[in-house]
């Protein structure tokens, strides 16, 4: 979940940021760039009631549109000369309690031609243009993961001649220790990844986001390897997935101080206004808990966890970085031996985003668990299995996984790793968990009218994240025991992400014929691009209606229309790594 999640209340912002703020509002919403937002696709009304995957189905999957209209029929045509390739009669409506809309099924799933379309429904209009392809995920995996790339810190970054202006010169190059980090003076500041849609770097969700993209590597990498991102390491022999994830993972191994502890974050005191990178110059600051031992052990938990991960992943490519994260995520995890329950909170004077978490245990056993699929050593099989048991109901329930909440991920890497010594008893219960979750999170996605996995109360801050981690517990639960439909309703939730929902849009920045537009993200609020930066997913709709804009819409919506396309709905349409990372996980398990 995005660190705005802990951002203070509007009333407590700088009066000077909300008027910046405002001003940029104004300016993104005027006229001239609302037409050219109505002229950028060509279905105007009946893309918004014929609701498609914008980027497309693969040629042997499921397929299926959703039409929020009264209708009887519909028809597929080809893009380029309006040729009707397929007939099909709409299913009865069906009312979506979660939106309030009543959607009819078009079902073309037997059409298996590759090509581009549209769906036209008569008296209806037609809908956004979408492809139908074997591997039809492809450029939408690269987009995600240059959102990555965008979102670096310390460095120039230039997306290249398909995004031509998208760069910045090297940003944030000075740092220093803040007073709550028990050390002094002038801190290394370059590296790791802008977080959301602030320049702070925060080690709980880099520990999330980049144990989520490694994880991605380790079940989908031969569908990743060859995949090249055109970013400045491209061609040095490592996967790119792995060159964008090292990127944060050296950030992480920076935070680790000499008694193998890691500080919680480094961000500046508060927030900057929506400047572009460079021009944000509040010092950059490693900022602790105020007192001994100044490191916190979610923190530092969340590195031995990634370390250990990345000892593995990166042995074939460079063993002595492996080498190098394995002893670093060794000596993590030592401290929180000694410091197993120091928590964070802002100290004084301090306002970025807190991402505070009153209970490590479960940061603990993912470090555990990943270090014994890494190691091997008994300690760390036995640290987890007396402490796994009681987490076993998080799989019951999920989404789970997020900042705060590791155990998902814990308890999944201990059946995953399929390593000789694991408990059989661990590993049956954890298996019959999480399967048995999945078929129950297939069986709603079936019914629910909009095909998507969300219930009314998974409307929150982060929605989107909450349908891209359906979709990756749906994957992982395929890993673990093959099963199509797993396959089938991960994907269910990616054409909800991608324009099958009420809005009609693709929550991803310049992917589809009509995407959203607004994110709140300094660099795309900076007005020093035509538009958005590329590959970005949207926070989503949230109920909770945290900010000023979400306040203001009528108080009667259901919940999954809740959401405003506006650069000040940080509650809506922030920006953040940890679902951005959910996003990259759910297109690669697409990949053909
Ligand atoms: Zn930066």
């Amino acid at each position: 979940m995005a660190c705005s999640l802990l951002l203070p209340p509007l009333s407590s912002r700088s009066g000077r940021e909300w008027l910046l703020l405002l001003a940029l509002a104004a300016l993104l919403f005027s006229p001239l760039l609302l037409a050219r937002a109505s002229e950028s696709g060509t279905a105007g009304t009946g893309g918004l009631a014929i609701k498609v995957d914008q980027v497309g189905y693969p040629s042997d999957g499921p397929k299926v549109a959703l039409v929020d209209a009264t209708a009887k029929a519909f028809v597929l045509k080809r893009s380029s000369d309006g040729v009707v390739v397929f007939h099909g009669r709409l299913a009865p409506a069906e009312l979506d309690s979660n939106s309030g809309d009543k959607v009819q099924v078009a079902d073309f799933s037997s059409f298996r031609q590759a090509g581009k379309y549209f769906i036209e429904v008569p008296g209806v209009g037609r809908s956004w243009n979408f492809e139908v392809d074997k591997n039809v995920y492809q450029r939408a995996y690269t987009l995600a993961m240059l959102g990555f790339y965008g979102q670096r810190c310390g460095t120039a970054v230039d997306l290249g001649p398909e995004f031509p202006g998208y760069s910045h010169p090297a940003c944030h190059q000075h740092g220093e220790f803040h007073s709550s980090s028990g050390a002094k003076g002038e801190r290394d500041n370059l590296g790791g990844w802008h977080d959301a849609g602030d320049y702070g770097r925060y080690m709980v969700n880099s520990g999330v986001s980049t144990g989520t993209l490694l994880w991605a590597w380790e079940i989908f990498g031969q569908k990743l390897k060859n995949i090249s991102l055109h970013i400045p390491e491209t061609g040095n022999g490592t996967p790119d997935i792995l060159n964008e994830a090292r990127w944060n993972i050296a950030w992480m191994l920076k935070m680790q101080d000499n008694d193998g502890g890691a500080w919680h974050k480094q961000t500046s005191e508060h927030f900057s206004g929506f400047v572009a990178p460079q021009d944000d110059k509040l010092p950059s600051e490693v900022i602790g808990t105020g007192s001994a031992p100044y490191k916190s052990t979610c923190a530092t938990a969340d590195l031995a966890a990634v370390g250990a991960i990345a000892a593995r992943v990166y042995r074939p490519f460079d063993a002595k970085f492996a080498e190098q994260a394995l002893e670093a995520a060794r000596k993590a995890w030592a401290w929180t031996e000694k410091n197993p329950d120091v928590t964070f909170r802002n100290p004084a004077g301090v306002s970025t985003g807190e991402y505070g978490d009153a209970n490590c245990k479960d940061e603990r056993l993912w470090a555990a668990a990943e270090l014994w699929r890494t190691t091997g050593e008994a300690p760390f099989n036995e640290f987890f299995l007396q402490n796994y048991a009681k987490f076993l109901p998080s799989l019951d329930a999920p989404p789970l996984e997020s900042w705060n909440a590791m155990a998902p991920m814990a308890l999944r890497t201990y059946v995953l790793a399929k390593r000789k010594g694991a408990d059989a008893k661990a590993v049956l219960a954890i298996r019959e968990h999480a399967l048995a979750s999945a078929r129950a999170i297939v069986e709603r996605t079936r019914t629910n009218p909009y095909r998507v996995s969300m219930k009314a109360k998974d409307y929150v801050w982060g929605s989107n994240g909450v349908a891209a981690s359906y979709g990756m517990d749906l994957l992982v639960a395929n890993a673990l025991h093959p099963d199509q439909s797993f396959v089938d309703a991960s994907r269910d939730n990616l054409h909800y992400l991608l324009g099958r929902n009420t809005f009609s849009l693709s929550w991803v920045t310049q992917l589809g014929e009509h995407p959203f537009q607004h994110p709140h993200h300094r660099p795309s609020g900076s007005g020093k691009q035509s538009g958005p930066w590329p590959g970005l997913l949207s926070g989503g709709p949230n109920a909770g209606r945290q900010d000023a804009v979400l306040a203001t819409l009528p108080k009667d919506l259901p919940p999954a229309k809740v959401y405003a396309d506006q650069l000040a709905s940080y509650a809506s349409n922030e920006i953040a790594i940890n679902w951005q990372a959910s996003l990259v996980f759910l297109l690669a398990g697409q990949l053909q």
